[in-house]
């Protein structure tokens, strides 16, 4: 190694590190300060008028309604490209959404069918319930305006209902030491492994949010760190990411219900333990220790908030508005995309774009493929995968949680037995018409009805079931070309077995909901690929297997793209989830912002709570 001896590495990369920080948090910046003040706004009373909510959530794209000298346009009105604007925004910048749906909000959507309502893809969110660094930034977008109720102490439930055996139940409970010392009630003689667990996950989390800095370091400088392994001396996320959840828990313990029970949360983010790295466990733990909360009123109070603030520095938000391009000049540095709506198409200018809709729509389908392709993310795309399918099934009772005897705000996990690694990976291995006689192993149930306090407001006398269960795209691929509602009978029919048969295994745990079920309503991952915009009917974006975590690939997806002008943001930066995309979306606005608006957030975060302890 002759005089670059590791002593010598490190030093010269510890120097690298401290001086890239020093600029990165020092550097003058030529954007203005998003998050001045702490947000002091009186919560007003909901609109509950849906005319008036349509107003502000579905804004059809015509080329009239596109403000002049746009500071930047987003690609996708999720929480990922939502809040990149709205930082944007509050920054003085111009900012255009764009959103192919007839609503905005993405995941955060909701749809109203039958008098019933219902959440596409919020159930619970952590960290919002309580004044976490989080909930300060998403006040500071929502100018204060969105509350959230939280959830019952024990937020989730794991369920084993394996066929012919009794029902076994797990709660799962928020705060310090609940969830671990109700296991060691229940698992006398695994104590000591359980201790060992619970130590692991708390060993582990300092090491994931230090993991984030692959993401802002040159990546020169992260392939240095890598290859000669100084990363660990910073985080040892990327360490145990080479271990699977699996494998780790396995390590643990012989105990197959237990080792069921630490992994039974996968489905947040989708993918089976043995293909996840050990920090996705970790960093849920962490996510929903202090409890977990829904926001009142429904998810769509998410993006009906936002879009006032987009709107007060000159922007829009307009939906119906599928961006079919991003356009390049001769250099190739963006300046615009194209929009189609109906049978025309409309070339729309801006100096930035941020593409909120998923790394592999922006690739495969928005560049042209000899930009795409010569891009650095491109070799790291065509080693990760998409995220597995999903269907969900939208239930509407007819008769209120107490007639029902369901006043819970929580969640089932149910499996239909043990190794449920192997349950899952056997079941997606199926081919469609073997899946069509098999039990379903893995349903998340909710009651999203329960849990808003509102909900009496518009739908007394009703209550919601939502249940979402993994499913591969290929066993309806056949049908992605038809138009949606008309895929014809047998499509009907296959959707139809799936969604029963999820309703019956959810009858078996709720039997109060049997005679009650008024309204159903079954979204398939074709679904997901119309509304969500997702390619493959995927509901968390890029799969969360240990390949996308490495330390190489987590540091090639970052917000700013070597395409001069192209930005990225949403679930594919950091993680899935709310907070996994509301994060990606401030790393996004810092990078396009020119700006650590992570400091800015910090600073507020402190007055606010200055300010609130001496009112
Ligand atoms: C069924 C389900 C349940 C979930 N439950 C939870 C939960 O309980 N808690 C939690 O924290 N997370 C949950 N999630 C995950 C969470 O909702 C998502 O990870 C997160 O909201 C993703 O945000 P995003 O902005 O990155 O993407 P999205 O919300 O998917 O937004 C991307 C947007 O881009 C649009 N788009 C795509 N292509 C184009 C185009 N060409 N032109 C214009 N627009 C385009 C899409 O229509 C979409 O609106 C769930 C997701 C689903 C689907």
């Amino acid at each position: 190694m002759g005089i670059f001896s590791l002593p010598v590495l490190a030093l010269i990369a510890i120097v690298g590190v401290v001086i890239k920080a020093v600029l990165y948090f020092t550097a003058k910046s030529p954007s203005k300060n998003p998050f001045k003040e702490p947000i002091q706004t009186p919560v007003k009373p909901k609109v509950i008028d849906q005319k008036t909510r349509d107003a502000v959530l579905k804004q059809g794209f015509s080329k009239d309604k596109v403000p002049a000298d746009l500071d930047a346009i987003v690609v996708g009105s999720g929480i990922g490209g939502m809040s990149t604007a709205a930082i944007m925004a509050k920054a003085g910048k111009r900012v255009l959404v764009l959103e192919q749906h007839d609503q905005a909000g993405g995941c955060c959507h909701t749809f109203i069918d039958k008098n019933y309502e219902f959440d596409v893809g919020i159930h619970y969110i952590g960290e919002m319930q309580y004044q976490s660094i989080s909930k300060t930034y998403f006040d500071q977008i929502t100018d204060g305006q969105v509350e959230w109720e939280p959830l019952d102490e024990t937020y989730d439930e794991v369920i084993f209902a394996e066929r012919e055996k009794p029902v076994r139940k797990y709660p799962v409970r928020s705060g310090k030491g609940n969830w671990s010392s109700d296991l060691k009630k229940l698992f006398p003689s695994e104590e000591a492994n359980i201790d060992k667990f619970f130590a692991l996950l708390e060993e582990i989390r300092g090491g994931n949010s230090k993991s984030i800095i692959v993401k802002v370091l040159p990546l020169w400088l992260v392939s240095f760190l890598n290859t000669t392994g100084l990363l660990s001396y910073i985080t040892d996320f990327y360490d145990w990411n080479a271990k699977s959840c699996k494998e780790v828990v396995y390590g643990i313990t012989e105990n197959q219900e237990l080792r069921d029970i630490f992994c039974y949360c996968f489905g947040d983010f989708g993918t089976p333990p043995s293909k996840a790295g050990f920090p996705m466990q970790t960093l849920l733990h962490t996510h929903f220790q202090k409890g977990a909360a829904y926001p009142i009123g429904g998810a769509s109070e998410i993006a009906f908030n936002i879009i006032p603030v987009i709107e007060a520095a000159g922007g829009k938000v307009l939906v119906r508005a599928e961006v079919t391009q991003i356009l390049l000049d001769h250099k190739g540095a963006v300046r615009g995309v194209q929009v189609k709506k109906g049978k025309e198409t409309y070339d729309v200018q801006a100096p930035l774009v941020i593409s909120a809709a998923g790394l592999y729509n922006t690739y495969d389908r928005l560049l042209p493929l000899n930009i795409a392709s010569s891009s650095r993310i491109w070799p790291v795309l065509q080693d990760l995968e998409h995220g597995p399918g999903a269907m969900s099934v939208f239930v509407g009772l007819d008769c209120s949680a107490e007639e029902l005897d369901i006043i819970h705000k929580k969640n089932a996990w149910v499996f239909t037995g043990n190794d449920i690694d192997k349950l899952t990976l056997n079941y997606l291995s199926l081919t469609r018409e073997e899946a069509l006689d098999a039990d379903i192993p893995l349903l998340f149930i909710s009651f999203p009805s329960t849990k808003d306090p509102e909900w009496d407001k518009k739908y007394k006398g009703k209550t919601t079931m939502a249940i979402v269960t993994l499913m591969p795209y290929h066993w309806l691929e056949h049908w992605k070309d038809e138009r949606v509602m008309k895929r014809g009978d047998e499509y009907e029919g296959i959707k139809k077995i799936f969604g029963h048969k999820a309703v019956e295994q959810a009858c078996q745990i709720f039997p109060s909901i049997r005679d009650h079920i008024d309204y159903v309503n079954i979204g398939t991952p074709l679904s997901n690929q119309h509304y969500l915009g997702a390619p493959r009917g995927e509901i968390y974006g890029l799969d969360h297997t240990r390949e996308r975590f490495s330390a190489w690939a987590n540091a090639v997806l970052r917000p700013k793209t070597d395409i001069p002008g192209l930005f990225i943001s949403g679930q594919d930066i950091c993680s899935c989830g709310f907070s996994g995309a509301l994060w990606g979306g401030l790393l996004c606005a810092s990078a396009a912002l020119e700006r650590n608006v992570f400091n800015d957030l910090a600073d507020v975060h402190k007055r606010g709570k200055a300010l609130k302890k001496s009112n």
